[in-house]
């Protein structure tokens, strides 16, 4: 079956898709060798719920699958969403989801774990399941399909998907993952089938949340309660997972290297897990907490191995908000130090625009200018005061000037709309600020700054102080849409408003908790 997948694969798929370089695998740094999934005690298929590019770019799953394949007994192989011209050919010609690594059946694997990253990607876990042959409702599945497993941001929230999968990590991957491959191996080993495996599962660890092992209760409005366990021993509320040692967790420093373009082609380094910030709205402020750091020496290891291993020219050194790690003038010196003579260039993906200031010195010196961007969120001070967004326009101006002084030209900016109390200034302060921001550069007697402004809509998510809001209605976030593009089309110069399309599919999986079949059909 195997062998005559991958044949059909190169057979009948490649040839018949418009970038075929992106399903082949093989990668520099793949861990897993022909043999490997017939001889492990377990195996994993790692998916990510959207194409290639994207899933290749996402360090978590990177982890994952370095943790799985150094797991001894472990064979941990990817999939990916495949695009909608690859996906015609499989289901004419019922090529199932195969894996990158060696092209296995999805089907065929222990352990599907996928990472739910937004809610958009809901349809997409749906659409894999479906191509990879496994019934969509964990109730109609037999000891012959995998467990199927989500965690991410998203699973915080996973009562849209909770008819379609077996379990929930709530919480940090790397000790979850772990310790579920080993109970896995143990009841495996007893010959335990997929029913009692989840409850055990459910049972033993109290950041697992098994949604067919538990009923909802509903207030007398029909509004959703909360959630009873149907059998003892199950836990009555789930905690989240935390790394115990986040410095000395495994790391891949020797990191996939795609044979394609994607998103983000580089190393990327993850320094600190958390934010000390509390944004309002923001679900990784709110759920991300103790602050993890990883310390400077450890950094600088992972940077040269994963170096010596790709020979990439970037490194990225990411966290929720890089700017608040304490540690970072140092970290970026000395990493210039080494790397700058080889002409590896730093990228900072998520500085705070209230320490922008701060750190355009390190960033003058180790960062190509392409692009910079700035999520201001909020349009007037008072806005952002209410969302506890720490950015006044006062800041965001000198920012901008010193980002100008230093070399950059391109200013990306991220706004959201949506808020509670928002007002039509708030719409039209987008433009204002955009076109500000643009003009700073002109005063320095250079061409303004080319600025695009980029609108997305506000989804509340659980756990923050929104978690309860009603979101504004699609007719809404039109009307601000077209309002946004009439300014911008008799204003703009220099600067751009790119509004997205999503809000409304968003939100609907967001809440959709009490009929997720009826959710996903909305989607
Ligand atoms: S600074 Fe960014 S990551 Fe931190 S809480 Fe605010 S929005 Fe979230």
């Amino acid at each position: 079956m195997t062998d005559s997948l991958a044949q059909r694969v190169s057979d009948e798929l490649l040839p018949f898709v418009r970038h075929p370089a992106q399903y082949i695998g093989g990668e520099v740094n793949q861990l897993v060798r022909p043999g490997d999934w017939r001889a492990a005690d377990v195996r994993v298929v790692i998916g990510f719920p959207d194409t290639y590019a994207i899933g290749m770019s996402h360090l978590g799953c990177q982890i994952l699958y370095w943790l799985c394949n150094h797991t001894p007994g472990v064979c941990a192989e990817r999939t990916y969403a495949p695009w909608i011209d690859a996906e015609r050919v499989m289901r004419e010609k019922g090529i199932p989801l195969f894996t990158w690594d060696t092209r296995q059946p999805v089907a065929e694997a222990d352990i599907f774990a996928i990472s739910l990253q937004y809610e958009l990607c809901f349809t997409t876990l749906l659409n894999m399941l479906d191509l990879a042959g496994i019934p969509l409702r964990s109730a109609d599945r037999t000891d012959a399909h995998p467990l199927v497993i989500v965690g991410g941001p998203q699973a915080d929230n996973p009562e849209p998907v909770a008819d379609f999968v077996d379990l929930v990590v709530i919480g940090d991957g790397e000790h979850s993952m772990r310790e579920i491959l080993a109970a896995y191996r143990e009841y495996k080993a007893a010959g335990v089938g997929r029913r009692e495996m989840i409850e055990r599962m459910a049972r033993r660890f109290p950041w697992i949340y098994a949604p067919n092992l538990y009923d909802a209760r509903f207030h007398d409005d029909g509004t959703l309660a909360g959630y009873k366990p149907r059998g003892a021993g199950l836990p009555e509320r789930i905690e989240r997972c935390k790394t115990p040692d986040f410095d000395a967790v495994p790391f891949p420093t020797r990191p996939l290297v795609p044979w394609v373009e994607v998103v983000h082609d580089r190393i990327s380094i993850e320094i600190m897990r958390g934010c000390p910030q509390v944004c309002r709205f923001c679900h990784a402020g709110f759920t991300k907490r103790p602050l993890n750091l990883r310390s400077v020496d450890r950094i600088l290891e992972i940077a040269e191995q994963a170096y010596a291993a790709t020979g990439q020219q970037e490194i990225g050194l990411l966290s929720l908000s890089t700017a608040d790690y304490p540690h970072l003038r140092e970290l970026a010196d000395r990493l210039n130090e080494r790397f700058a003579p080889r002409r590896v260039n730093l990228s900072f993906p998520s500085l705070r625009v209230d320490k922008m200031l701060q750190n355009i010195p390190q960033m003058a010196n180790a960062v190509r200018k392409g692009g910079i961007t700035m999520a201001v969120e909020a349009a007037r001070d008072d806005m952002r005061r209410a969302i506890r967004k720490k950015v006044t326009d006062g800041n965001l101006l000198d920012g901008v000037r010193e980002v100008y002084k230093a070399g950059w030209q391109r200013i990306k900016l991220y706004f959201m709309c949506g808020f509670p109390g928002e007002r039509e200034e708030d719409i039209r302060g987008i433009v204002d600020i955009a076109e500000a921001i643009s003009l700073e550069r002109a005063k320095l007697g250079l061409p303004p700054g080319n600025v695009t402004a980029s609108i997305g809509w506000l989804v509340p998510k659980p756990f923050t102080p929104f978690q309860w809001m009603a979101q504004p209605r699609v007719a809404y976030f039109r009307r601000v849409r077209d309002m946004l593009r009439d300014i911008a089309r008799n204003r703009g110069r220099g600067f751009r408003v790119h509004v997205s399309g999503h809000a409304g599919y968003g939100a609907a999986a967001e809440m959709a908790s009490e009929n997720p079949w009826k959710a996903a059909s909305q989607i």
